[in-house]
């Protein structure tokens, strides 16, 4: 078909207007056509044509025998650029659409045959356009058109093409089937880090040190491992999901949150080592020294979500070091130091028992968690490394055991022969060997070792095991190493025992004994030389019953008594009594001191101390009181017949013009009268000492009595003021010569303790049913240490001032037996340099 040369034809009403293919149809030469030229179309057909170039809705029109195609502007651009348009107009079906004949042929036969509309929805119908094939959809419907006959003689089709929908949709599609994949993967990803997040679970759950997940900023805590628990004193529900500083509040006020914080916020690790902190554990605070390290937790974005904290409890081995410290300078404590020490150690060993029972558990999750692992080795806070195959390389190598042998990363990937040449000689080889072919542990306790320490070769001590790690048919493949470095206490240890070894020389040259008392269960330990003392076999331990047993009957309630008042108070004990020799029943006199000691819990569990024999010491005081005493008695009778002479001399001569003679004999009287008092003083320590002193009650007056006492001393001295506070007078049944003494030691001591010129007040009063009876001065006073040793026989206060005041250090001794004799009370209030006042109270 070809456009027409001829003049256009433009009459026919039918083709009015219809755009660009209205102007076609116009000037198309029709006659050569089968339809003819346009006059001679039926009117249905003219009507149809009229309608289709109008309308703005893609419209076709095949017509007649031949199905000569028509269509309009609107449908223009589904026949492409450069495809069909405009040659198809005025062709007929089979040739215009030949490339799809066999496809709509069916369908427009349909319509023909009929009459029935049709309708297809986005129906894939490739056309020739734009040069090609193309694949395009339509939605179309076929009707059928009749001419004036009322036959069916052409199909209407009107269409639109759905091309870019159907990719659209299809687009979409594709892109939903690769959401599906990508979610199907995500899943599958999620699964798989699922299962990551388990074996880290049962890592961290088997793991042979506290390892506990905390999420967001409050720091729930997310997992803990027994270990964690263990070390927080706490059971898993009491922290499971809750903020761990809620959990745990006494952690508020040490600290942690910064340093949690300080982790969250900045995502820089945190590590420490032997961190003393305050824990509730058991009931009670208690201190725990810990190694941990905190490490941010990052999520998928990198953003920190939550901190992983990993640590082990050291406090046994702190304290312990810390104990051997102590011990090294606490001479006395040395023996209780080292039992604990000892203790302390094994259990260190037992921890490590444990923790390598554990690395075997992890064995299996190695396996399916190297990374992981690989992380959990280099955090642990003791030496770890893995040695691969019968070379025994260096798989992975923490930095612990990287320093502990001198070494750094670069042994990774080493043989060990290779890698610490220095081993050479030392039995380490041969060992690690051993384990490898015998698939057997081996452990190393205080084990030394030679290492090279940056070019220097130093000694040490290890503790440490040789693990072997088999695969699932049992075979070793590699071995593991966990080691720590016990240099420090093994060289402590050795220093207690040095130390140890010279006490106990000292002990033996010194004849003492040394025991221990278990506060709650008491039984006793004792020394060969305690039991020795005590006349038991020296070869069998001896009961604490025994040993009391031994104790003579007036001292036994003492004892006890004694003992346990030191154990209940955790005070200081010191006890002289007298005991019979089990096996030759010899009496003697032993000395006891000790003291209670706290364990590393802080809790009082051992009284111990030593026991002296000081039988040479009393039997040479009793000695010296037999002497004292006879010289005293003897030196008594002398006096007495002096003091007569003086007397009487004193009464003929008083009236003597010589004024020299009647001062002379007056200070002959003093001095005669001095001698006299001293010399009972020791009279009475010898009496009092062999239980002769002898307590003869009579009702008398104590203002009395006091005025007596205070004229008497006036009579000697007159370089003092001495006063009594007004009282009335007040009855007391007491043996008046001693108490008298008691006065006048009191009053004698005011004197010479204070400077010439001084106040002396004398007091009595009555306090409830109690006479308490005071003297005060104004003098040198007495210093804290020295009261309580006031009463003691013989004792003196040394200092350069009272080196020239004479006097025995029996007066007070003397007062203070009478006192107590009485039933009453003696003591002392006193400030050094400002003067001391003495009291006694006497039951009325
Ligand atoms: P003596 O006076 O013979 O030494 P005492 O038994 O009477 O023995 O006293 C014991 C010690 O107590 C004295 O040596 C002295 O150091 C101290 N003392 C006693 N009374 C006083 C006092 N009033 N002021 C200061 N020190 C005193």
């Amino acid at each position: 078909m070809q456009q027409a040369d001829q003049p256009k034809n433009k009459d026919y009403p039918f083709l009015k207007g219809g755009g660009e293919m209205g102007e076609l149809m116009r000037t198309t030469d029709w006659s050569a056509t089968a339809l003819g030229t346009p006059d001679t179309w039926p009117q249905s057909l003219r009507t149809t044509l009229s309608i289709i170039l109008n309308s703005k809705f893609p419209m076709f029109l095949w017509w007649g025998p031949e199905l000569i195609c028509f269509y309009n502007d609107a449908y223009r651009p589904s026949l492409g650029q450069h495809g069909k348009h405009p040659s198809i107009l005025g062709m007929p079906a089979h040739l215009a659409w030949s490339e799809i004949w066999n496809t709509i042929k069916p369908l427009i036969s349909q319509v023909l045959a009929g009459g029935e509309s049709t309708w297809s929805e986005d129906q894939l119908i490739p056309i020739y356009r734009n040069g090609k094939i193309e694949d395009v959809y339509w939605t179309f419907s076929y009707s059928p058109v009749a001419d004036e006959s009322g036959e069916v003689a052409g199909v209407f089709v009107t269409c639109t093409e759905t091309t870019a929908k159907i990719v659209a949709n299809k687009q979409l599609e594709e892109t939903n089937r690769h959401l599906k994949a990508a979610r199907e993967a995500d899943r599958l990803i999620q699964k798989k880090l699922q299962e990551n997040d388990n074996n880290l679970r049962l890592i961290i759950l088997q793991a042979p040190v506290a390892i506990a997940i905390f999420r967001g900023p409050e720091y729930v805590v997310e997992i803990a491992n027994a270990r964690a628990l263990e070390l927080w004193g706490r059971r898993l529900p009491q922290v499971l999901n809750k903020p761990i500083l809620q959990a745990m509040p006494e952690l508020l006020d040490q600290g942690i949150k910064q340093l949690l914080d300080n982790v969250f916020n900045t995502g820089e690790v945190f590590s420490v080592k032997e961190l003393p902190i305050q824990l509730f554990r058991n009931r009670k605070m208690t201190t725990a020294y810990i190694d941990f390290v905190y490490d941010p937790l990052y999520d998928a974005e990198g953003n920190i979500n939550g901190i992983i904290t990993i640590g082990t409890e050291v406090t046994t081995q702190v304290l312990t070091r810390k104990r051997i410290e102590e011990s090294a300078t606490e001479f006395q404590a040395i023996n209780e130091e080292l039992v604990g020490a000892n203790e302390e150690l094994a259990s260190t060993n037992e921890e490590l028992t444990e923790t390598q029972w554990h690395l075997q558990q992890l064995v299996v999750e190695i396996e399916k968690s190297e990374s992981r692992f690989r992380n959990l080795v280099q955090q642990a806070p003791v030496a770890i490394c893995l040695l691969r195959g019968r070379e025994l390389v260096f798989e992975a190598a923490n930095d612990k055991i990287q320093f502990m042998l001198g070494k750094d990363a670069a042994i990774i990937g080493k043989p060990f022969e290779e890698a610490v040449p220095e081993l050479k000689g030392q039995p380490f080889f041969k060992l690690l060997d051993d384990v490898f072919t015998t698939g057997e542990n081996y452990y190393g306790n205080e084990t030394p070792a030679v290492i090279n320490h940056k070019g220097q070769l130093i000694n040490g001590y290890f503790t440490f095991i040789y693990q072997p790690i088999k695969n699932r048919d049992g075979i070793t493949t590699a071995v593991m190493i966990v080691a720590i470095e016990v240099t420090e206490q093994v060289n402590a240890r050795k220093k207690v025992e040095q130390a140890e070894e010279m006490l106990r020389f000292a002990l033996e040259a010194a004849n003492i004994g040394t025991w221990y008392i278990n506060s709650d269960t008491r039984e006793l330990k004792t020394t060969p030389r305690l039991r020795e003392l005590f006349g038991y076999d020296v070869n069998k331990e001896m009961t604490f019953d025994e040993a009391i047993g031994q104790v003579t009957e007036d001292f036994r309630d003492k004892i006890l008594e004694q003992i346990n008042a030191a154990i209940e108070n955790g005070g200081n004990y010191d006890f002289t009594y007298t005991m019979r020799r089990f096996n030759d029943d010899q009496l003697i006199w032993l000395r006891s001191l000790g003291k209670l000691s706290r364990d590393h819990e802080n809790e009082f569990t051992t009284f111990s101390g030593v026991v002296m024999d000081i039988t040479e010491q009393k039997q040479d005081e009793q000695r010296k009181s037999d002497f004292i005493g006879m010289v005293s008695h003897e030196l008594k009778t002398p006096l007495t017949s002096l003091t007569a002479i003086v007397q009487v001399l004193n009464m003929k001569l008083k009236n003597s013009e010589d004024s020299f003679i009647a001062g002379a004999l007056d200070k002959a009287n003093i001095q005669v009268k001095k001698m006299g008092t001293m010399i009972n003083g020791f009279l009475n320590i010898s009496r009092l000492e062999s239980g002769k002193i002898h307590v003869a009650k009579e009702h008398f007056d104590m203002v009395l009595l006091l005025t007596e006492m205070m004229d008497e001393v006036k009579l000697t001295v007159s370089s003092h003021n001495i006063s009594l506070a007004p009282h009335e007078h007040v009855e007391v049944y007491a043996d008046r010569d001693k108490i008298g003494s008691v006065i006048s030691n009191l009053l004698t001591n005011a004197v010479k303790y204070s400077p010439k010129g001084k106040h002396i007040e004398v007091k009595c009063v009555v306090t409830g049913n109690n006479i308490q009876v005071s003297v005060k001065d104004e003098g040198m006073g007495i210093k804290p240490q020295d009261i309580d040793k006031l009463f003691d026989r013989y004792y003196r206060v040394e200092t350069a001032h009272t080196r020239h005041i004479s006097g025995f250090g029996i007066g007070l001794y003397l007062s203070s037996e009478i006192i107590h004799r009485h039933d009453g009370e003696i003591w002392v209030e006193s400030e050094s340099g400002k003067g001391s006042t003495f009291y006694f109270t006497l039951p009325l």
